[in-house]
């Protein structure tokens, strides 16, 4: 069944074209990377689904229900989590209030207990997170801070997860260990992932499909396994001879 259905969708800055008619499908499930380089649209795409972006035309369906003219805070509320480019956890708020925040909607909602359950399980997915659960968020590394806003989407239990470029601005044995994070997530099985990633081979490695998007175009879309050795994708996104 498909969650996601992205179709024929146009977004402008101003008279900027950002995505000209793009379309994807996402299956219940599935993990389905965007990758392209710099000013592809990757973080456009996001921002139109989490509602922060009005689109100028196209539509975007969630279980088949258009949530093209849904408010962020509404979407939010459809079990959909987005982890933005760039982290934004709260920086003067301890580790664990972070992630109390992240099950906000949980917890009105009378799950307290659970969502504390919850956390615990995070903290064992995350061990760093449990020895740091009382400094202040901001003293936190860039990898730590990364893990703590996948931490944060993750307590909300969402059924589609927007992951925007994890890799952003961390160091490479760091990045290592972000996406052995998203394949644990991924292997547990119970969320939908959507991945976009500038460094193709990474967001290749973890992914059940993808997409390659070019100024705001589709230009390719196959298996993560597939596209890796599609020599198009090796010579622009994976550096001609890296096997
Ligand atoms: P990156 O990996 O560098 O973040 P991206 O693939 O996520 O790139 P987007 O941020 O989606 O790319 O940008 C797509 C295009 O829209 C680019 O040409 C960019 O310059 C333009 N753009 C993005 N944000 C704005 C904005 N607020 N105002 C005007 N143009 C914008």
């Amino acid at each position: 069944m498909k969650i996601l259905e992205i179709k024929d969708l146009v977004v402008n800055y101003g008279k900027v074209a950002a995505l000209k008619e793009i379309s994807l499908e996402i299956e219940e499930g599935e993990l389905v990377a965007v990758i392209g380089s710099n000013g592809a649209g990757k973080t456009t795409t996001m921002n139109t689904i989490s509602g922060l972006l009005s689109p100028t035309s196209g539509d975007i369906l969630l279980n088949g229900k258009s949530i093209c003219k849904i408010p962020a805070h509404q979407v939010a509320a459809l079990n959909i989590s987005h982890v933005p480019e760039g982290r934004k956890v709260f920086a003067s708020m301890s580790v664990k209030d972070n992630l109390l925040l992240g099950a906000y909607l949980r917890i009105r909602k009378g799950e307290k207990k659970q969502v504390i359950a919850d956390i615990d399980d995070i903290y064992s997915i995350f061990p760093r997170l449990k020895e740091r659960e009382n400094q202040q968020s901001g003293t936190l590394s860039g990898g730590e801070q990364q893990m703590l806003a996948l931490g944060r989407a993750l307590v909300s239990k969402p059924k589609l997860l927007l992951l925007d470029e994890p890799s952003m601005g961390l160091a490479p044995v760091i990045i290592d260990e972000v996406f052995k994070l998203i394949n644990t997530i991924k292997k547990r099985g119970d969320m939908t992932i959507f991945l976009v990633e500038q460094l193709a081979y990474r967001a290749l490695e973890v992914a059940d499909r993808a997409y390659v998007v070019e100024q705001g175009n589709i230009s390719l879309t196959g298996t993560g396994k597939e596209l890796m050795t599609n020599p198009e994708v090796r010579k622009a996104y994976l550096g001609a001879g890296k096997s």
